[in-house]
């Protein structure tokens, strides 16, 4: 197996993460590490959860260490843009981190909290500036910073960037950058609009990719359950009452909807606590500790709260709404199964959302266990689904039991559902099992037929 010291990075970097418990690299950090020492521009199609910022803070780390230079003024050597201020503020931490004994100067330019200090901080230069778009452009412009001296710039998720409407502000920032520089570019997604910013950005980059659907399909248990609408808040009472959670992160559409989830969620005496974008940078970051350290154990998000919330030992991920954006999907369940960990997401899906999760299913290239859970099974289903999908209704209990989905043997299985006892080599199947058989039967799939390795 490869290890740290394998990839050529130095000792007081490979000390470094033997303290922090990282024996090896994962895939982008293998694949990344190397091309980046040599210098070379890299993509990296990788989601939060692979290891990503270690991909470049390492071989970064390692370049400062091997070439000192003293700090001019308001400059920095390494530039990393990030589109959120949690985000940034964890890409700076890794830094520290993984630069403990190193020791690079660094600093931190987000909005959201005083510019002074950021600027100060800044006045005599740093190796390591982290920051987000907005607060960076307002600091070029009071010309508390200086980008010409940059030698590395870092995009880190570009997709984010471009769906937060950060694309225009990350073009004149680079417009100050010099032309001799080194870039790495990571995105989870490669969208068309994002493929035209890697020829623009990047000189003949090396592509590094851990897809998505790897990740997903490897690693997460996947479950849907069918619901009405009206009912959602009840199941997700129910959910998290019987699922044995450690850590759960709960997705909602909107951030009215994140409030209100959190408000029901306290009338059924469960504690919880909302994370978006109308609450203060302190408020934020004072849930974020409090769930980080275990003293809130449910939280509610949007998806855009949720970019760069970066909490190992998430065990269940919860879309209480399922994404318009498939992509999103896999983002968050990505939250889940971090660091080697296995994960559970579980999916409420109405009516309304059942194209959602055709696409869904479609990105990911399999399908989802799923248990119908509606009051009125409703017959006229859509053509790719077989009819015995939604018949079934199992209680709650069974539906929403950690022997589902993948637990297809092994022992702790539930007791199958009422009518769904089979036959077959492997003795009875949990009734969502059995379904997910029957179904991969139907679409001439195996479950979890494009399994792949990420890790
Ligand atoms: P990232 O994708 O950069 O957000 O990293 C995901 C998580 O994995 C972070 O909590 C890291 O601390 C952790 N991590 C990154 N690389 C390794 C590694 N090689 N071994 C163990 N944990 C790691």
């Amino acid at each position: 197996m490869q290890s740290f010291q394998a990839l050529g990075l130095a000792a007081p970097l490979v000390r470094a993460l033997a303290e922090e418990n990282y024996l090896t690299p994962t895939p982008i950090q293998t694949e990344a590490i190397p091309h980046v020492l040599a210098g070379r521009d890299l993509v990296g199609i990788a989601q939060t959860g692979t290891g990503k910022t270690a991909a470049f803070a390492l071989p970064i780390l390692h370049q400062l260490a091997a070439h000192p230079a003293r700090s001019e003024p308001r400059a920095c050597r390494v530039l990393v843009l990030s589109p959120t201020r949690e985000l940034s503020g964890q890409i700076l931490e890794s830094f520290r981190v993984y630069g403990r004994h190193v020791r690079p100067t660094t600093a931190l330019a987000i909005g959201g909290v005083s510019i002074g200090p950021q600027a100060r901080a800044l006045a005599r230069g740093v190796d390591v500036l982290v920051a987000t778009p907005g607060r960076l452009l307002d600091l070029m412009q009071s010309q508390a910073v200086r980008l010409d001296r940059v030698e590395v710039f870092v995009l880190d998720e570009a997709d984010r960037m471009l769906d937060m409407g950060f694309i225009r502000d990350i073009r004149r920032i680079v417009t100050r950058l010099p032309a001799k520089r080194q870039t790495l570019f990571f995105s989870a997604t490669m969208p068309g609009e994002i493929e035209a910013l890697v020829g623009q950005l990047l000189r003949d980059p090396v592509r590094v990719a851990v897809t998505p659907s790897a990740k997903t399909v490897d690693r997460v248990e996947q479950r849907v359950l069918l619901v009405d609408r009206a009912a959602k808040g009840a199941l997700l009472a129910d959910v998290l009452r019987r699922e044995p959670i450690d850590r759960a992160l709960v997705f909602t559409r909107t951030k009215r909807g994140a409030d209100r989830v959190v408000r029901g969620l306290q009338g059924a005496g469960i504690a919880a606590q909302a994370i978006h974008g109308n609450k203060s940078q302190n408020q934020r970051e004072r849930v974020l500790a409090e769930f980080r350290d275990g003293r809130v154990r449910i939280l509610i998000a949007t998806d855009i709260a949720a970019r760069g919330i970066d909490v190992d030992g998430i065990s269940h991920v919860i879309n209480y709404d399922l994404p318009n954006i498939p992509e999103s999907y896999v983002h968050r369940i990505g939250r889940t199964a971090r660091a080697g960990a296995d994960g559970v997401a579980i999916s409420f899906c109405d009516a309304e959302e059942r194209p959602f999760l055709r696409d869904i299913e479609r990105l990911i290239r399999m399908p989802i266990a799923a248990t119908d859970l509606r009051r009125e099974p409703h017959r006229a289903e859509p053509a790719a689904r077989p009819p015995q999908q939604h018949r079934h209704r199992p209680s709650h209990g069974r539906a929403n039991g950690k022997d589902h989905g993948r637990h297809q043997s092994g022992h702790g299985r539930a007791e199958p559902a009422r009518g769904e006892r089979r036959e077959g080599q492997g003795g009875e199947l949990s009734g969502v099992a059995f379904l997910q058989r029957k179904w991969n039967q139907g679409r001439g799939k195996r479950p979890n037929g494009n399994r792949r390795h990420a890790h």
